[in-house]
């Protein structure tokens, strides 16, 4: 084997360890495998231990980004088989094959956009009916005009947010329009002695029930319970004055469970519902129509937080009574993003507020705000995979998503030179016209230059550069203006940078160390507001190609970070994403 053919074998081997293991190549898997694939080399070990140890050493020299693209060029089908290998796979839903056909479902409250705390709940539920080639459905939660009122704008908003994530579900319920059904139920565990009409106050309830006593209530005769049903329904009973309750055990030791509300007055005048108005006056609550509903829309397994088990245990009592099997219940642990918001009342109150700019501000994490800040939704639904459904409290941060939205939009963004707060660097003694011609990617050539015409008046030439880069011009100091030349700063004054050309190559500049800035020629781009995550605006001068830009374009500004276009017009208004 001649050597350079055995070089390119180890290579290969060490680049696709390296990016299997976080870009860090191992020596000893290596040379196992090269062992194996090249059976004839044991012979020659004395002289291939020190040739892999150098390779290796080089492959981790590179940055993990740099590895996987050496790889894809080389060999793109090497890196198709790994990426199934590293591929992760949710675990298996609990008797999955007792049911004929996986049923999952999301169920949110219209009452607010959909955000991040939320993603867990949906892209599960989602992919689990994927992988079972089974069913994903919606169900719009919004029996609670007086503490939870829904609005309609939501209504049409989350359907939309599951679209761009890419969910399909193929039922589709809203609750207010199921009332008469509740109702119906309600009846029969009346009748059927499953529940009652209680009309204690909440104290005196809350005061017997905790010492594991029954209300007067409990063991009238259903036809009793059916008259009071009657009257809560016609409005002889008053907001407060009465609610039904599902039957459970007294003794349970957890109070909460025992003989939990299941339907409720609320006063139709003073609370009216966004969408049937005044129309009922007897609302279920959320275990009551939540419960009805799993059934009865077929639901085989509900996937939600832990803090909904007392919930099952709750709903438990009225399926047993109502003869029905309760769908297999999957309890995940909680998901905190620190320096997040994930809390709806809080959002809510906010944007109600106008603590925030609105449902899209940056800060919030709602979908709507990352889908402008140009977060993929293969983004979220690949975090959430990653996370899984496990019992155990996770903390995220926000550097785990931007990492996974990084690699994926990193290979398609073309990049641009935005100056923020430019500030006037004047450069003499350019003796000759100049052009510079910048990739749009550094790994695609095929896609093109961005070309910067320089043309010296008088042998002076006047750029645009960032404030924070004209921070560091000290007098004496040598600079690269990226893509163009070398200069030698003379003195700041005012503001005003003056420097002169001090040499053309980049070896050069590599070698006096010098640093690279990103530049425009002064009186060239476009005016360029950044929407920063933390809902500031950077402001500054986006170099000319970007007028060819459209909405939603994902780009990179060098030296500052990804974002999203979101319009362009005179200016161009762009969302942050990340660095
Ligand atoms: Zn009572």
């Amino acid at each position: 084997m001649a050597e350079e053919t055995v070089r390119e074998a180890i290579r290969k081997i060490a680049l696709l360890n390296a990016v299997n293991y976080g870009g860090k190549a191992r020596y000893q898997p290596v040379l196992g495998k090269m062992l194996t694939e090249q059976p004839q080399m044991r012979t020659k070990i004395k002289e291939l231990l020190p040739l892999i140890q150098k390779i290796v050493a080089e492959v981790n020299k590179l940055s993990l980004e740099k590895q996987r693209r050496i790889v894809e060029e080389k060999w793109p089908k090497a890196l198709v088989k790994e990426k199934v290998e590293v591929e992760r796979v949710l675990p298996p839903l609990p008797n999955a094959d007792r049911y004929e056909r996986v049923v999952t479902r999301f169920a949110p409250n219209p009452d607010c956009m959909l955000h991040l705390g939320n993603a867990r709940a949906i892209v599960l539920c989602d992919e689990y009916a994927r992988m079972y080639k089974g069913s994903f459905r919606l169900r719009l939660e919004d029996t609670d005009p007086r503490l939870k009122r829904a609005a309609l704008p939501f209504y049409e908003a989350i359907p939309e947010d599951l679209k761009w994530l890419g969910c399909k579900w193929d039922m589709e319920v809203i609750q207010s329009d199921r009332v008469p059904m509740y109702y119906e139920y309600a009846e029969k565990l009346l009748a059927k002695g499953g529940a009652y009409v209680c009309t204690c106050t909440q104290e005196k309830f809350r005061k017997l029930v905790s010492a594991k006593k029954t209300c007067p209530c409990r063991d009238l005769p259903s036809n009793e319970h059916l008259t009071r049903w009657k009257y809560m329904l016609d409005g002889t009973y008053r907001e407060g004055q009465a609610v039904v309750r599902v039957k459970t055990d007294l003794n349970h030791p957890n109070p909460a469970v025992r003989d939990w509300p299941a339907l409720r007055i609320i006063n139709p005048k003073k609370y009216p519902h966004p969408r049937v108005g005044g129309k009922y006056r007897v609302w279920p609550l959320y275990n009551f129509s939540a419960g009805i509903d799993d059934h009865q829309m077929g639901i085989t397994h509900i996937i939600r937080g832990k803090e909904h088990l007392t919930n099952q245990t709750r709903q438990e009592f009225m399926y047993k009574r109502l003869g029905w099997k309760y769908p297999e219940a999957i309890h995940y642990g909680r998901m905190k993003l620190t320096g997040s918001l994930l809390s709806k009342s809080k959002i809510v109150e906010g944007v109600r507020k106008g603590v925030f700019t609105g449902w899209a501000d940056p800060r919030l994490g709602t979908f709507i705000a990352l889908r402008k800040r140009g977060i993929l939704p293969e983004t979220i639904r690949r975090l959430i995979v990653e996370v899984g459904p496990k019992t155990v409290d996770v903390t995220l941060s926000w550097e785990n998503l931007y990492a996974i939205n990084r690699k994926l939009i990193d290979p398609k963004a073309n990049r641009y030179f935005f100056v923020r707060d430019p500030k006037k660097l004047s450069v003499r003694n350019v003796t000759e016209n100049m052009v510079a011609q910048l990739p749009f990617h550094p790994d695609s050539e095929k896609r093109g230059f961005r070309r910067f015409e320089i043309k010296p008046q008088n042998g002076a030439v006047e750029f645009w550069v960032a404030a924070q880069d004209a921070d560091m011009l000290k007098r004496g100091k040598i600079v690269r203006l990226m893509g163009l030349f070398n200069l030698k700063v003379e003195s700041v004054k005012a503001g005003v940078a003056t420097a002169s050309f001090h040499s053309k190559g980049h070896e050069e500049a590599k070698k006096l160390g010098a640093p690279l800035i990103h530049w425009l020629p002064a009186k060239t781009g476009i005016p360029c507001e950044v929407v920063m995550p933390d809902a500031t605006v950077a402001r500054g001068i986006a170099e000319d190609t970007c007028r060819k830009l459209k909405p939603d374009d994902i780009v990179q500004f060098e030296r500052f970070g990804f974002a999203r276009i979101d319009s362009i017009d005179w200016k161009l208004v762009v969302h942050y994403a990340h660095r």
